[in-house]
């Protein structure tokens, strides 16, 4: 063996013994909270992606849609049929152009008591709380109310949460952070959102 790979040799074999470690040390095992946030693209991308392979166990899983200025979703289109899987849609809802507080906030209440509904049934593996973020952050959902549904949910159920400026107090409580940095979008370049890509 030359000694470049006699090199390479050790420093993988000590990679594999650190890898190694930290799987054994890896050795509880409960449902997670996820957050997805910052202002890059992918944060609801990366929710169904997981969504898609939790249902490729056959896993029930629920899905949240706290905001829809943007109705179609080319996930919900492909999955929808899967009996495991279940949407529900925030109505009327809020809108950019709507902003009206009274209606959003009914509008969200209703769709949180799907959210409720999801979060104690122990049968759901996963559930998705899409854009929620927003919801505390206009103060439409309180955040005392969401962290209680969190904190009781089932020891099993894994929850994602997605949406720019995640509350402080969620993060606190996530075991998973992700951060989807904006480093360029298309969009400000004057590229228009586009079918199957962005939605
Ligand atoms: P995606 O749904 O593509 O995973 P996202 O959930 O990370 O994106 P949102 O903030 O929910 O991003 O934005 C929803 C829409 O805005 C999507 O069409 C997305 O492609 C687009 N978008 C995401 N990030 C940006 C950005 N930094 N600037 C402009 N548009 C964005
Ligand atoms: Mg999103």
């Amino acid at each position: 063996m030359s000694e470049r790979d006699e090199r390479h040799r050790k420093a993988m074999q000590t990679l594999k013994s650190r890898v190694d470690e930290k799987v054994a040390a890896a050795d509880e095992r409960r449902g997670q909270l996820l957050v997805f946030t910052g202002n890059g693209k992918g944060k609801t991308t990366a929710a169904w992606g997981t969504v898609t392979r939790a249902l490729g166990y056959g896993y029930r899983v629920g899905v949240v849609q706290f905001i829809k200025g943007q109705w179609e979703c080319g996930e919900r289109n492909r999955l929808e049929d899967d009996h495991h899987l279940e949407v529900a849609i925030m109505a009327t809802g809020f809108t950019w152009e709507t902003q009206n507080r009274e209606s959003d906030t009914q509008a969200c209440r209703e769709v949180w008591a799907e959210a409720t509904r999801m979060l104690a049934d122990p049968e759901v593996y996963l559930v998705v709380l899409d854009e929620i973020t927003y919801m505390l952050k206009f103060g439409y959902l309180d955040i005392a109310t969401v962290r209680q549904a969190l904190e009781n949910r089932p020891v099993e159920q894994t929850v994602i949460v997605t949406g720019r400026n995640a509350h402080r107090e969620l993060q606190a409580m996530a075991d998973t952070i992700t951060e989807m940095t904006e480093v360029r979008h298309a969009f400000n370049a004057g590229l228009e959102a586009r079918r199957g890509i962005d939605y």
